[in-house]
C-alpha cells in the first residue's frame, strides 16, 4: 500500500468573480514539485443561486502555459474564448481548455441557468504543460457526459474515466503528458481499490463525504490527500455517507514552475514576456474572434 505523504483541509471558500464559490484544495505555490503536473484544484460545493438577470461568473481574462479543466456536477457553465470557442456544459460534462501560448476567455453561469436559478456544483483543475508545449497553439475539448466511460469497480464504486485509463477503458481527454483523471463515486460502506503507476504523483481530492484512506487515515471533505510516489496500491472506503473523490494521477514534469496570476511558465523572463504580450495586444493568435 502507498504511504500517505500529506493531508490538508481546504481553505475557507472564496468567490471567483461573482459566480463560483469555491474551496481551494491545492495550489502549486505550496509545493509545485510534489503536485506536478497538477497546479490547482478549486471545488464549488452545491450552492443555491436565486434567479437573476445580471450575468454571474468571471469576465475576460487571460491564461498562458497550462490547461484549465472545468467539471460541471450540477447547474450549467458557459465559456467563450479568443479562439472563437463557445460552449455550455451541464451535469457530468467537462471542458478541457488548453491555454498554451495564450487565450482570453470568459466563464459564466449559462444565461438559462442564471435566469432560472438553481444549484451549482463544479470543479476547476489546472494541469501544467511540459515546457516544450507551453507555447503551442491553444486547444479546446468539450467532453460531454456520454463520451466519458464509466467503470463499475468490483466493490460497486463508480469511476468516470475523464483522462487516461482505468480497467482497460480510455478517457476521451487528449493530454500533453501522461495523466489519469478519475472521477469516483463511492457509496457509503463501499471500498475502492486502486492501482496506479509507480513514481507518479497521486492525489485524492475528497470533494464530498468522508473516506478512510489506505485503512489508516479518515479524511473529511473538502480535503486533499497527497500519496507517496512510491508504490502502486491505494484504497478508499466511504464512511457514513456517499463520497466523491477526484483521483489525479500523473507523471511529474520535473521542471521549474514560475507563475503569476493567470500565467504559469518555467522562468521569470517568460512571465515578463506574457505580461508584455498581454498588455501590447500580442497575446492571442491573429485569428482571435471573441
Ligand atoms: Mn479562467
Amino acid at each position: 500500500m502507498k504511504k500517505i505523504a500529506h493531508i490538508q483541509k481546504s481553505a475557507p471558500a472564496h468567490w471567483v468573480g461573482n459566480g463560483f464559490h469555491v474551496n481551494s484544495l491545492f495550489f502549486y505555490e505550496q509545493d509545485a514539485e510534489a503536485l506536478s503536473p497538477f497546479l490547482m484544484l478549486d471545488y464549488g460545493s452545491p450552492k443555491s443561486f436565486a434567479p437573476s438577470t445580471q450575468p454571474r461568473g468571471v469576465g475576460q481574462h487571460p491564461h498562458r502555459g497550462f490547461e484549465t479543466v472545468t467539471v460541471a456536477y450540477q447547474g450549467e457553465i458557459e465559456h467563450h474564448d479568443s479562439e472563437g470557442n463557445r460552449g455550455t456544459i451541464g451535469p457530468g460534462d467537462v471542458q478541457w481548455m488548453t491555454a498554451a501560448s495564450g487565450i482570453v476567455h470568459e466563464e459564466w453561469l449559462s444565461p438559462k441557468f442564471n435566469a432560472s436559478g438553481g444549484v451549482l456544483e463544479m470543479a476547476q483543475l489546472w494541469v501544467n504543460l511540459p515546457a516544450k508545449d507551453k507555447m503551442t497553439p491553444p486547444r479546446y475539448q468539450e467532453i460531454v457526459k456520454a463520451q466519458i466511460p464509466t467503470v463499475v469497480d468490483e466493490g460497486g464504486a463508480r469511476l468516470q474515466v475523464v483522462a487516461g485509463e482505468y480497467a482497460g477503458k480510455r478517457g476521451p481527454a487528449m493530454t500533453y503528458s501522461p495523466i489519469n483523471v478519475w472521477d469516483t463515486q463511492i457509496s457509503a460502506g463501499q471500498t475502492l481499490n486502486l492501482s496506479v503507476t509507480d513514481g507518479y504523483t497521486t492525489l485524492f481530492a475528497v470533494l464530498k463525504g468522508s473516506v478512510k484512506v489506505n485503512d489508516t487515515q479518515t479524511v473529511t471533505s473538502p480535503a486533499l490527500v497527497v500519496l507517496a510516489r512510491e508504490g502502486t496500491e491505494a484504497k478508499l472506503e466511504a464512511l457514513g455517507a456517499d463520497a466523491t473523490v477526484l483521483v489525479l494521477n500523473g507523471e511529474p514534469l520535473h521542471e521549474p514552475v514560475v507563475g503569476y496570476g493567470p500565467f504559469v511558465m518555467n522562468t521569470e523572463a517568460e512571465i515578463m514576456q506574457a505580461m508584455q504580450d498581454f498588455q501590447s495586444g500580442r497575446f492571442v493568435r491573429a485569428k482571435a474572434a471573441a
